[in-house]
């Protein structure tokens, strides 16, 4: 291996490092503030992470500490309690004058802010050593188990992914909330079917063959025997949309038969028709396109798509509402042309189904 790829390699591998959750972040004051709490029986932990301009949490900053005799005797709250009094003198450098994010459990905020008897000395001077700080309320952080219950509940009513977001935010936490958000209202069944539809794919232009008559066998489906002379005569003397030429240039009419026959100098290696060819229908294309506001379908072969209904069924259902479609086919090396047979307008009415995968 040369000297020059094998500082590529490091310097790749030194990028992937960098960007990567395990290598902390730079602190920036304006960026998005979580401090997570963690209290065991025997130590403190807490995490400052923040915002990256990926929109992902990335720790800033780490600390530990080992409980005192008196601490380790203190409950399950008093600890998470002392815990969050020690996060904000331990990062007071990055938190003092901020608004921050404490993702807790409620719990160790209502003893020091609410105690039911008087406190004991040290929570009333807690309170006292919290008072300098500014969290934008508590958080729980939901465990494993409870995160799909809980993205379910807020996304009760079936709101899209920006309400659903706003209702978790400020209760509840966990590493990625938003992303499971994200997936959870992306596969609602529910939501799906009363959603946009997809738009219009893009046009496929059709590339110039390379003689006359290639692509014969694509025709109308009419007696092409019959048809063939009304067409001849309409085609041969129309100059064409997009080559701009008069096709009877291109052929020699033979004298023993009627059919055309291609001359083979005349009509192949033009280039100038050729590239006038692919310019029209590129520019024909692009308006079309623009017009329609079209964008290329996500829906391959094998994929579950949900169908719109266009006209009423049996089915005791409003005459919009889609069904499960399954569009498995036995070949998947079959051309993407084939789906598209199956559905002669193209993929306007298909929805890719998330929940069915
Ligand atoms: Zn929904």
């Amino acid at each position: 291996m040369d000297l020059v790829s094998r500082h590529q390699d490091v310097f790749g591998e030194m990028e992937r490092l960098l960007a990567s959750a395990k290598t902390l972040a730079y602190y920036n004051s304006s960026a998005e503030t979580h401090v997570i709490v963690d209290a065991s029986f025997v130590g403190l932990g807490p995490i400052l992470s923040q915002k990256q301009s990926d929109g992902n949490f990335r720790p800033v900053t780490f600390a530990s500490r080992t409980l005192t005799d008196v601490e380790q005797r203190y409950s399950q709250t008093g600890r998470e309690a002392l815990a969050v009094v020690w996060v904000c003198e331990r990062f007071h450098l990055y938190l003092y004058g901020k608004e921050f994010i404490l993702v807790t459990d409620h719990k160790p905020l209502d003893i020091i802010y609410f105690p039911k008897s008087k406190p004991p000395a040290c929570i009333e001077r807690w309170a006292m050593l919290l008072q300098p700080y500014t969290f934008k309320g508590s958080q729980i952080v939901i465990p494993d188990k409870l995160r799909k219950q809980t993205l379910q509940l807020a996304h009760e009513g079936h709101q899209g992914i920006v309400k659903t977001k706003l209702r978790l935010r400020g209760k509840v936490w966990w590493p990625g909330i938003d992303q499971d958000a994200e997936n959870l209202v992306k596969s609602c069944k529910a939501c799906q079917v009363v959603g946009p539809m997809p738009k219009q794919e893009p046009i496929k232009r059709t590339q110039l063959p390379d003689g006359p008559w290639q692509d014969l066998s694509n025709a109308e489906n009419r007696d092409w025997r019959k048809e063939i002379p009304k067409f001849l005569l309409a085609y041969r003397s129309t100059q064409h949309s997009t080559t701009g030429k008069i096709p009877q240039n291109f052929y020699s009419i033979g004298k023993c038969t009627k059919l055309p026959e291609v001359d083979t100098e005349k009509g192949k290696d033009d280039p100038d028709t050729r590239r006038k060819d692919s310019e029209m229908k590129e520019k024909g294309k692009i308006y079309a396109d623009q017009k329609k506001k079209t964008r290329e379908s996500d829906i391959d072969i094998g994929d579950i798509v949900l169908q719109k209904q266009t006209k009423l069924t049996n089915c005791p259902q409003p005459s919009n509402t889609i069904r499960i479609m399954l569009l498995r086919e036995k070949d998947h090396d079959l051309p993407k042309r084939t789906m598209k047979g199956i559905f002669p307008k193209g993929t306007v009415h298909l929805l890719k189904s998330v929940t069915d995968k």
